[in-house]
């Protein structure tokens, strides 16, 4: 499979004193080899800094959202343009934080991550089902309604991830079954398949309380091509961890 892909999403947390953390997870990447791809996205406030830090380690360094103009009247708003102006490769678009607490539906997570495309970064389109829904047996039929909605036009396969994050898994220490994880990243590489074509880089990853106690079997499930990591990614020795398992 394609390279493994690790991405710690560092959400409303990290001051400036948090750059060391960034310069930590650098040094133990480049001691850990490029076997697996390893990317921070820390809160905007810190993503030039950390760029200048990561750019001596080949990390990566993503934003956590962006919108979908390119400049413009919207204050608050960061432009996909000006994360890459930044030093970011990558941006997370779709997080189930976003899509409930700022209403993002479907077609503004495809604005968003069209916009990612367009200022050649890589954007990772979230999706993933309640736990009401996985009961209810429809997780599978959520996710490929989520994908339908939320995937960049026109997809360009080589600059997308796709990212598997149940809902009620993350931040919980709660984890779907490695079945569970096996039959959505299949399902979802199908959908894939379908629109851009069966030889497609696209990675998938698995994220929802991703540690490094449970990273090896989560991230060696077929058709898990890497992880978004929350809460284990805010300490280098955790994030590197994982890493390691990938
Ligand atoms: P946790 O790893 O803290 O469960 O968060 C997962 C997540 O939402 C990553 O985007």
């Amino acid at each position: 499979g394609p390279r493994p892909l690790v991405a710690g999403n560092w959400k409303m947390h990290g001051l400036t004193a948090s750059l060391a953390e960034i310069e930590a997870i650098g040094a133990g990447y480049a001691a850990l080899g490029a076997s697996v791809e390893l990317v921070v996205c820390p809160p905007a406030t810190l993503l030039a800094a950390a760029a200048a830090i990561a750019a001596r380690f080949n990390l990566g360094i993503g934003g956590q959202d962006c919108d979908a103009q390119a400049s413009g009247a919207h204050t608050g708003d960061l432009s996909a343009e000006m994360l890459a102006d930044a030093g970011a490769s990558y941006v997370i678009v779709g997080h189930s934080e976003r899509r409930a607490e700022h209403g993002e539906s479907d077609a503004l997570v495809r604005a968003k991550a069209s916009a990612a495309l367009r200022a050649g970064l890589t954007p990772i389109v979230c999706v993933g089902e309640t736990r009401a829904e996985r009961d209810a047996g429809r997780a599978i039929e959520i996710v490929e309604r989520q994908l339908a909605g939320s995937l960049p036009a026109p997809i360009a396969a080589e600059r997308l991830v796709v990212a598997y994050e149940p809902i009620w898994a993350i931040g919980t220490g709660l984890t779907p079954t490695t079945n569970d994880v096996t039959s959505m990243h299949a399902a979802i590489r199908a959908r894939l398949d379908a629109l851009v074509g069966a030889s497609a880089p696209t990675r998938i990853l698995y994220g929802g309380s991703v540690k490094p106690s449970n990273a090896r079997e989560l991230l060696h499930a077929p058709h898990v091509d890497g992880a978004l990591v929350g809460g284990a990614s805010l300490t280098a020795k955790d994030f590197l961890a994982i890493a390691e398992a990938a």
